[in-house]
C-alpha cells in the first residue's frame, strides 16, 4: 500500500528521493508501479532527515502533490540520512498528520507498508501509539523495544515476526533509521535496495529505470544498512 524509501550515505536532498528520479516518490503517489493494494498514495506523506545535530521530521495529511512548498523545502533538506513516504491507508484507518509516517521517537524514524488487523497488534504497547492507525501502533512497539535498548534491527525484526505471525493476513514491511542505520523489513511486500559509490538506497519499488542497479530483496528478511555496506537475514 504505502511507498517508502531511505538514503544513507554521501549528503544529498531529500529531492533526491522525491522529485528528482523519474519514479521518485512524488511519482509513485499517483502512478506506483508495484503497488499490490491500493493504487494512489494520495492520503499523507512525510519525511525526516538528519542536520544541526538533530531530526527533523515533517508529514501532512495531503497528497504529497498538493502542497506548494515541498519542491523547496526538498532541495533544501539535504543529510546522509534520509527517509520518506507517501500514504495509502487502510479503509477504517484515520487520515491525519499523526497517521502518516514517519513515526518519530528520540533519533528513529519509522514507517510501515502494509496492514495488521487489530488483534495482531496486541501487546505491542498499542496503548502508546499517537494514532488508532496500525502503523502509529507498531511505530509504538518499536519505539518500546528501543527505550529498552533494542537495536533498530532487532527491534523492527521483532515487531515484524510478532505481527506477522499472529495473523496470516498481516503484511508488516517496515523502514527504519537511526541516522546511522537503515533497517527494513519485507513481510508480505516488495522492498528493493540498490548499492552505489556514494551511499545505498532502500525503496519499496525502484525509483528509476536508468539501471538494473537495483536488488529486490526476498520476503520475509531484515536489511542492515550501515556504513560498512549491506547485510540481511531470514526472518
Ligand atoms: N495500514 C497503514 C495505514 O493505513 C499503511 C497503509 C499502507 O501501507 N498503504 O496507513
Amino acid at each position: 500500500m504505502c511507498r517508502h524509501a531511505a538514503w544513507l550515505g554521501e549528503p544529498r536532498p531529500l529531492s533526491s528521493l522525491i522529485q528528482q528520479p523519474d519514479h521518485g516518490l512524488l511519482k509513485q503517489s499517483y502512478v506506483p508501479r508495484r503497488q499490490r493494494w491500493g493504487t494512489v498514495n494520495a492520503d499523507g506523506f512525510g519525511m525526516g532527515w538528519y542536520a544541526h545535530d538533530r531530526v527533523i521530521r515533517y508529514r501532512r495529511s495531503i497528497p504529497m502533490w498538493a502542497d506548494a512548498n515541498l519542491e523547496g523545502l526538498a532541495a533544501s533538506a539535504i543529510s546522509g540520512c534520509l527517509i520518506a513516504a507517501v500514504r495509502s491507508a487502510t479503509v477504517g484507518m484515520p487520515i491525519e498528520e499523526t497517521a502518516t509516517a514517519p513515526f518519530m521517537e528520540g533519533k528513529w524514524l519509522f514507517s510501515h507498508n502494509g496492514r495488521v488487523p487489530g488483534e495482531a497488534l496486541t501487546g505491542l504497547k498499542a496503548h502508546e501509539a499517537e494514532s488508532t492507525c496500525d502503523s502509529a501502533k507498531l511505530a509504538a512497539g518499536v519505539f518500546a523495544l528501543g527505550r529498552l535498548g533494542w537495536s533498530l534491527g532487532d527491534a523492527i525484526a521483532e515487531v515484524t515476526t510478532t505481527a506477522g505471525g499472529a495473523d496470516a493476513e498481516a503484511r508488516v514491511n517496515l523502514l527504519a533509521t537511526d541516522g546511522q542505520t537503515i533497517a527494513a523489513t519485507t513481510w508480505g511486500d516488495t522492498l528493493f535496495v540498490r548499492s552505489l559509490p556514494e551511499g545505498v538506497l532502500v525503496a519499496s519499488e525502484p525509483l528509476d529505470d536508468r539501471d538494473d542497479g537495483w536488488v529486490s530483496v526476498p520476503d520475509r528478511t531484515l536489511v542492515l544498512v550501515t556504513p560498512d555496506g549491506i547485510d540481511w537475514r531470514d526472518l
